[in-house]
């Protein structure tokens, strides 16, 4: 494509709400355009490194048997109703001119499903994979940094059914193998963490995490094995703690210390040898309190998960803890509560407490478990932290590392299939529901997780798979010999498959190759006059700056061989 021809607009300077580095390269390449808040349109460079990614999606799923569709992005509300999700914040809805209630799609489980269950009869119809790759709305409340977290964007998203858990299993499998080919294709750093599987029972679920600086989740690994899983779910072992020494339990003052680290000064002992007591509303707005070492902190999934509810617990504000307890955050403790007592499994055989007195500026030390107060449970509660010993193994310790989450496998079960009714008659003629899976990647968050990964103080460095074009060629002077060489080795690699962006503008070099760093093509091809003088032009690697002076007629057997060797 010539320049002169295309609609590239590179900028000087990137926008000032632009944080992380990959959303300032993309605007000030002219690779995307923003239209309102999380809305962009992807500018010609950007729509082709999104087509390279689906390519290599769509390759690696239809080899293993998927099937492509499209669904609609406009829903009736009705479906959601079915599976309870209506009350989702990130849908949008709205009514269309005869005031039927619609949303556009946040993701299609309902509206597959509902395909799935007027067309599949028999167990002889499944197993199914469906896919699609489409242009999801979520009304994200803080949509940032550029694609990363948009509200219009690309996703695949495919979905399994199976007629049993088995092979269902053996569905979702597949799917992570595909999705280990595709982010190996694409030239990603990633890992595979475990990650929350909410709160159906029995599912298995991984995230696919590119690592970067800059990424939005935490991710704990181990150290000596394969153990790796978003910080949200990363489990931790008991800690086993020399038993304290017995005693009566007995007040004391605390005049001011209303924090651990205060309370651990004062009486001289480590934080972790305190024990903190924070109180929370359940599902049903009751209150219960959960008790951590001092220097723990409450991990809000687990805490989610201990309580089998659908969203993070909300804590209790201190005027509700004081009508609870008698005191102020800080001078709490379980000691006479009547409520649900979630003990971290950190704690699980500590004998002797120091906790709060449940009256203002007094604690109680030689506390003792099971005289003095008793636990409803002793559960994981507390955030994994770099150096805690792995769970999986027992020998590593943990540690951490930032990721962009691309992509989402997800065992699903019959959570949809039951609420919506799509079943299938088993061998036995019974109705048996369906087990499903759904499996997505964000294909416009992946674009710009590449550039989040690949990139130099001058702009972008696009991973040869999914760069724009391959070759940027770059034509210094305009006389009759310089473009007959510059048009002819234009069609040349053209032919021969190789995409080249031919920056025919009459600008000064100085500015042509400024703008071939910063957009970033993995070859950038020279053609001046002096260099036709000396019978050679210049190829020059973006990534190491490398550069190879070459006759013309050898330009583009250069470039297919360093095409081949994925450079
Ligand atoms: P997140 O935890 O980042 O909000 P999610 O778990 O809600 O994502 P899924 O429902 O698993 O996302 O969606 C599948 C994939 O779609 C994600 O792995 C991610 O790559 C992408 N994705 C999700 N939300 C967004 C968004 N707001 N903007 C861009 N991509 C997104
Ligand atoms: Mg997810």
């Amino acid at each position: 494509m010539k320049w002169s021809q295309s609609h590239i607009f590179t900028l000087r300077d990137a926008p000032a709400d632009a944080e992380i580095t990959s959303h300032k390269l993309l605007v000030r390449g002219g690779f995307i355009k923003k239209l309102a808040p999380g809305i962009f349109t992807l500018q010609h460079l950007a729509l082709r490194s999104v087509r390279k990614i689906e390519k290599i999606i769509r390759e690696e799923l239809d080899k293993r048997g998927c099937t492509e569709i499209l669904m609609p992005m406009v829903q009736p509300q009705e479906l959601w109703a079915e599976t309870g999700r209506l009350g989702i914040e990130e849908l949008l809805k709205f009514k269309n001119r005869n005031g039927h209630p619609f949303c556009l799609g946040a993701t299609h489980e309902e509206v597959v499903t509902d395909i799935i269950r007027k067309d599949i009869k028999s167990y002889r119809d499944l197993p199914k994979n469906l896919y699609q790759i489409q242009t999801k709305y979520r009304d994200e409340i803080r949509p940032r940094f550029g694609l990363m977290r948009g509200r219009e964007f690309i996703m695949k998203d495919a979905y399994s059914f199976d007629t049993d858990l088995d092979t269902a299993k053996k569905s979702y499998d597949l799917m992570y193998d595909a999705y280990k080919a595709i982010f190996s294709r694409l030239g990603f750093e990633f890992r595979i963490v475990e990650a929350d599987a909410g709160n159906i029972g029995g599912s298995v679920t991984h995230e696919f995490q590119v690592l970067a600086e800059s990424g939005e989740d935490r991710i704990i690994y181990c150290n000596k094995c394969e153990f790796a899983a978003n910080v949200e779910v990363a489990p931790n072992m008991p800690v086993n703690e020399p038993p304290g020494p017995g005693g009566e339990m007995e007040e004391f003052d605390t005049p001011g210390l209303k924090t651990i680290s205060d309370l651990a000064k004062a009486l001289n002992v480590p934080e972790k040898s305190l024990t903190k007591t924070l109180f929370y509303a359940d599902a049903d707005g009751k209150p219960v309190c959960f008790m951590l070492r001092g220097s723990d902190e409450a991990n809000p999934v687990k805490l989610k998960n201990a309580l089998g509810m659908s969203a993070a617990p909300l804590m209790l504000t201190d005027d509700e803890v004081k009508a609870l307890t008698g005191a102020s955050p800080g001078s709490c403790g379980p000691v006479g509560l009547k409520i649900p007592i979630y003990l971290d499994s950190a704690l699980h055989n500590r004998t002797n407490f120091t906790v709060g007195a449940n009256r203002d500026d007094k604690h109680l030390r030689n506390v003792a478990r099971g005289r003095d107060f008793k636990e409803t449970k002793i559960v994981d509660i507390r955030m994994a932290q770099v150096g805690d010993q792995c769970p999986r193994c027992q020998k590593g310790s943990f540690k951490q590392a930032r990721g962009i989450e691309v992509g989402h496998v997800f065992l699903l079960g019959t959570k949809y299939s039951k609420a919506m009714g799509a079943t299938f008659l088993s061998q036995d003629g019974s109705a048996q529901p369906i087990q499903m899976g759904c499996y997505g990647i964000g294909v416009t968050r992946t674009m710009q997780a590449a550039v989040e990964q690949s990139n130099d103080k001058d702009g972008i460095i696009w991973p040869l798979p999914i760069a724009p074009f391959t070759v940027h060629m770059c034509v210094l002077d305009f006389d009759e010999a310089t473009m007959k060489v510059a048009n002819g080795l234009y069609q040349e690699l053209e032919a021969s498959g190789v995409d080249v962006l031919f920056d025919d503008r009459e600008e000064r070099p100085g500015v042509k190759f400024k703008d071939a760093d910063l957009i970033g093509m993995p070859l950038r091809l020279t053609i001046g006059k002096r260099g036709m003088e000396a019978g050679e032009l210049e190829l020059t690697q973006r990534k190491t700056k490398e550069t190879i002076k070459l006759p013309p007629q050898q330009v583009a057997a250069k470039v297919m061989e360093l095409v081949k060797n994925g450079r």
